[in-house]
């Protein structure tokens, strides 16, 4: 039988992809959007992550459309780059709250079903650069680097209540996100990747898919890596 699945930021991009991955298999999944709507055959609640009351709300009309939330991928992420010397503390701000706060939020709101069900998946997408560091994203990298401490946190607490949490640190993905890279950026990136390019989304897609997937049910508190062996040793 299908599940509840709640990705949030599933309208384009790599939670698309991972949305469809769960929908393929008989799910039925929720997607969050900011006013976009929904890609067909999913179903879209209209949620800004950075806002309680949104996720809430959001929370409450998945729950009525297709029960409970029993698998939750908090997928949705800003960068707002700049040099540490230059960035404003409305960047650092901004992009913690999308990131990190919000990943807070959901899981929360989705902890009390799951605690009750005794049972629940959150996956967590975090990034190679939450590890490595890298100059020119010091808001993004602590982000990031906080999802770890985030989803470890709650392996922890809720283990016990048959609930895991994972991240996934994917490396450089093609979406609109690194197609704004300059090319010359793209060009140094890829010099640095074993696998000389950039990962498909349905490759970071079918990891989070595993993590949900009952063969991945003794899997906790684990970040795996989806980079083409950029942060190898990390
Ligand atoms: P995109 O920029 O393509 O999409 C970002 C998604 O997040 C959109 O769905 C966007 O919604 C949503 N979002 C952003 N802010 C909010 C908000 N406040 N409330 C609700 N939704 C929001 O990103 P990607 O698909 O590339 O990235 C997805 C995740 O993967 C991010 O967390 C990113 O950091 C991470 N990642 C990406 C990598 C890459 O190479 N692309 C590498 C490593 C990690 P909307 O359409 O409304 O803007």
């Amino acid at each position: 039988m299908g599940r509840s699945v709640l990705v949030t930021g599933g309208n384009r991009g790599i939670g698309l992809a991972i949305a469809r991955s769960f929908a393929e298999q008989g799910d039925s999944v929720a997607v969050t959007h900011r006013g976009s709507g929904a890609p067909d055959g999913l179903f879209g609640v209209r949620c800004d992550v950075t806002s309680a009351e949104d996720v809430d709300r959001a929370f409450t009309a998945v729950e009525e459309h297709q029960g409970p939330v029993e698998v939750l991928v908090s997928n949705a992420g800003i960068t707002r780059d700049g040099l540490l010397m230059r960035m404003k503390e409305d960047d650092f701000a901004d992009v913690l709250d999308a990131n990190l706060t919000a990943a807070y939020r959901v899981a929360k709101r989705a902890s009390a079903k799951m605690v009750r069900a005794r049972s629940g998946r959150m996956v967590f997408i975090s990034s190679v650069v939450g590890l490595l560091g890298s100059a020119g994203q010091t808001n993004y990298a602590a982000s990031k680097a906080g999802l770890v401490g985030l989803a470890r946190s709650i392996a922890r607490e809720l283990g016990s209540r048959g609930i895991t949490a994972n991240v996934v640190a994917p490396g450089f993905v093609e979406t609109d996100m690194t197609a704004e890279l300059p090319e010359k950026r793209q060009q140094e990136i890829l010099a640095q990747v074993p696998l000389s390019r950039y990962a498909h989304v349905d490759e970071i897609a079918g990891v989070v898919r595993f993590l949900a997937s009952d063969a991945a049910g003794y899997i906790t508190g684990a970040v795996v890596p989806v980079d083409g062996g950029l942060g190898m040793g990390h």
